[in-house]
């Protein structure tokens, strides 16, 4: 019997280990701050390396770059604890580059690499049905692929190139950014027109304007609800490595340049925290009004 490890319980790692368990697998998991995982019915490991000593396949959510690197490659990394044969599924958001040189260096302890970037918020992951974008080996994709369904709706291969799971990712943060600034400029606009907001997203969100982000972060943009699902630093996070590899390509992005300084205004007045929709803020203070208030 396959044995699973999970490292990363925040927002979207806490979730997917949950469903996972909730679908019959026995699991050893372990968090830096190990008090998240008292509510998990399974195995804490003491460390990542004793995590990797009793997984066949291990999935990793943690924040960065530095962070995948600390977890799997680290003094304590579960690489150290894994046999020869064992797969690693990073799912978190992170460098395609890096990602590259992650997995050529797992390889070199015959371990095999996904990188397997998530997509649909921390509902998604608490309703299990995530998007996953897969790089790396179809056969490693399909010993991991029973496991990912538990928190997943949608699994797509996009190539067996390292890094290409990533890359698919940073495609999909350009999408998220841009419908949260129409999202913001939309709301504003009818909001100094006098509309009433829900009955405006209500008649628009089923046609050709509408977008998740409307439908899901509207209602939170209007009852003026920062609580993140996803937040502003890790926005920006991701926005930096988009930004990173348009660059790379010679590809401009003025929409997402644009979105980042937005973003990064927010931050510098103390806002990371909060969820990325309060991209709104940024907005209303340009505009002088703010949604379900009075012109300023
Ligand atoms: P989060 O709630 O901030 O959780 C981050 C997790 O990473 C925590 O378990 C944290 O441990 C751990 N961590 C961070 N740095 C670490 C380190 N150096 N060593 C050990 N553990 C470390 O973040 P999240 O929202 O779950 O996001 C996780 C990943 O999924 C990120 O790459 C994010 O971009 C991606 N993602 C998030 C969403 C979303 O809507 N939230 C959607 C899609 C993708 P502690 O508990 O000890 O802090």
């Amino acid at each position: 019997m396959t044995r699973v490890g999970f490292v990363g319980l925040g927002t979207m790692g806490h979730a997917m280990a949950a469903n996972l368990l909730m679908a019959g697998n026995s699991l050893t998991v372990w968090n830096r701050t190990p008090e998240k995982a008292v509510d998990l019915v399974c195995e804490v490991a003491a460390d990542p390396v004793a995590l990797g000593k009793k997984s066949d396949i291990v999935f990793v959510c943690v924040s960065d770059t530095p962070d995948v690197e600390e977890v799997v490659f680290g003094e304590k990394g579960v690489i150290h604890g894994l046999e020869d044969g064992a797969l690693v599924v990073d799912h978190s958001t992170i460098s395609p580059v890096a990602t590259k040189r992650l997995a050529a260096r797992a390889a070199e302890s015959g371990v095999a690499w996904l990188d397997a970037p998530v997509s649909g918020g921390a509902e998604g992951a608490q309703n299990g049905t995530l998007a996953v974008m897969v790089g790396g080996p179809a056969e490693a994709l399909d010993r991991a692929r029973p496991y990912m369904g538990a928190y997943s709706k949608t699994i797509t291969h996009i190539g067996e190139e390292p890094g290409s799971g990533q890359m698919a990712k940073a495609v999909n943060q350009v999408l998220v950014v841009l419908n949260e600034l129409a999202a913001s400029e939309a709301l504003l606009l009818a909001q100094a027109a006098g509309l009433d907001l829900h009955s405006t997203v209500a008649a628009v969100e089923g046609g050709a304007a509408g977008s998740w982000m409307l439908s899901n972060r509207g209602p939170q943009m209007i009852a003026r609800d920062w609580r993140p699902g996803f937040t502003i630093d890790l926005q920006l996070k991701d926005l930096r490595i988009v930004l990173d590899a348009a660059d790379e390509l010679g590809v401009p992005l003025p929409g997402v340049s644009l979105t980042f300084q937005l973003y990064r205004a927010l931050q510098a007045q103390g806002l990371g925290s909060e969820g990325n929709h309060a991209l709104v803020k940024a907005l209303e203070q340009l505009a002088g009004i703010e949604l379900g208030g009075e012109r300023k």
